[in-house]
């Protein structure tokens, strides 16, 4: 299978996970991981691991689901599937990268596209259904005869296992392209013997993961073995506050029912917290700040927030983590102007900027998250979720056409050529139809024109791809 005919099937299959109700852009969960996977990337490219052909053609891009399992997984043409419930086990930055780096490994040796050629008696139309069937089995074994015809779900997941063979390739490509990036190479070790251990614990079928990836005697023995001398086998540096912190926001936004937060939101109540290590306290206060928060116990949420602001005072990256939450409360809360004034105007981050542009769009300063948010679009165009904030503080301002535009621009990105078709096409009608003199920005019309004939293209090509 060519690379390019390997990224559309790729697009096919995410095109779909984009509109799955499970699929998550939560801003601090996608910097944290971010800030793991562009070191991997860049280690990769410097390896000659990541070849400039398929580092160019591919989508090399993560999507997050908000799924309790523990999973992740490679997709056709450079996409990668991370569920929450795996970020919310590891203990460290350096195990996530241990699993990404050898998920990532997988793709640049192109263990896929064999996979796939294997299968080449089948369209790629066929290959995309069953591997959308094999992730809906995945996460829920009993509705997985209804989401795919023929019971092809369990076909699919046997045909498009990887070989033992592939599994030892990833480990070993994995660990040179996660060491060389900076992260401990013991955390491959810690990771495999937190993935036996949890599965020994729960064996309910929430473990996807080892069933795609056997862990073998001989995997362990392999990545043991390329240890360097002397390595403690103590804490991992990487599981610092911070890590603690959003692993536990990972466990929470997995597990959004009722029962469960409240359960979150008592976890430091307890009164052994004081004697644990301070990760932990750190884990179990922000888990329940934020629980508290969502089910709007602002009074609870307030408390446990001194309390973590106090724990987390003297580390940087834990007391931003600290500050990103108290906007969050007081966004939740409605107190738009406090939370604005907990977010540094200049704070180049992501989650800052989502955070404090909704704060300002409800304290009466939408042409201000306006002007930030297109400022941000001009160097990060792929990024939908910002062109859909955009979106609302167009419509915020009353600037109707900017935000069909902005709408259309995040449809485009995930593929949903219909719906942006649509957008661009309501837009068209309402510049039709102004009244002489409405003050239609001329502008933004014609750059809405382009874009309409732009997708009208898209959706041709994707109409024969068919
Ligand atoms: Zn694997």
């Amino acid at each position: 299978m060519t690379s390019s005919a390997e990224r559309r099937l790729g697009d096919k299959i995410v095109r779909e996970l984009y509109r799955d109700p499970d699929y998550i852009d939560d801003a601090v969960l996608v910097e944290y991981v971010q800030d793991i996977w562009q070191p991997l990337l860049a280690s990769a490219r410097a390896r000659g691991d990541l070849q400039p052909e398929l580092d160019q053609r591919f989508a090399w891009e993560i999507l997050m689901g908000r799924d309790r399992t523990i999973n992740a997984f490679a997709l056709p043409g450079g996409y990668f599937g991370l569920h929450l419930g795996l970020i919310g086990v590891v203990t460290s930055r350096d195990e996530l990268a241990s699993v990404l780096a050898h998920e990532l490994s997988h793709v640049t040796q192109r263990h896929i596209s064999r996979l796939i050629s294997k299968q080449s008696a089948q369209t790629p139309w066929l290959i995309g259904a069953m591997i959308l069937g094999a992730l809906a089995a995945s996460k829920n074994p009993e509705a997985a005869n209804a989401m795919i015809v023929g019971g092809q779900a369990v076909a699919a997941q046997n045909q498009l296992n990887f070989s033992r063979d592939m599994e030892r390739e990833a480990d070993r490509t994995g660990f040179g392209v996660m060491t060389q990036a900076g992260f401990e190479s013991r955390a491959f070790v810690t990771m495999f013997d937190k993935l036996q251990q949890s599965a020994r614990l729960n064996d309910n079928g929430s473990f996807p993961y080892l069933r795609s990836h056997p862990l073998t005697t001989e995997r362990i023995a392999d990545m043991q073995a390329r240890q360097p001398a002397g390595v403690s086998p103590s804490l991992s540096s990487g599981a610092t506050l911070e890590h603690a912190m959003v692993a536990a926001r990972a466990r929470v936004l997995s597990n959004p029912g009722v029962d469960a937060l409240r359960a979150w939101s008592a976890d430091a109540d307890s009164k052994n917290l004081a004697g644990v290590a301070a990760p932990r306290q750190a884990a179990a206060l922000y888990g329940a700040v934020l629980a508290a928060t969502r089910l709007r116990d602002f009074i609870q949420a307030e408390g446990l927030l001194g309390r973590l602001t106090e724990l987390t005072r003297a580390d940087a990256r834990a007391a931003r983590q600290t500050r990103l939450l108290a906007a969050e409360l007081a966004l939740t809360a409605g107190d738009a102007r406090r939370a604005s004034s907990m977010l540094a105007a200049t704070a180049t981050g992501r989650p800052d900027l989502f955070l404090w542009s909704q704060a300002a769009m409800r304290s009466g300063q939408a042409n201000a998250a306006a002007q930030r948010l297109q400022t941000w679009v001009a160097t990060h165009p792929r990024d939908a979720g910002a062109w859909q904030l955009l979106s609302v503080a167009h419509a915020t301002q009353g600037q109707a056409l900017r935000a069909i535009r902005a709408d259309a621009e995040a449809k485009v990105i995930q593929m949903d050529y219909a719906a942006a078709a649509e957008r661009l096409k309501a837009a068209q009608e309402q510049v039709r139809s102004a009244k002489p003199g409405a003050g239609v920005d001329h502008i933004e019309a014609s750059i809405i024109d382009t874009r309409a004939r732009e997708v009208q293209a898209l959706l041709r090509e994707q109409a024969l791809e068919r």
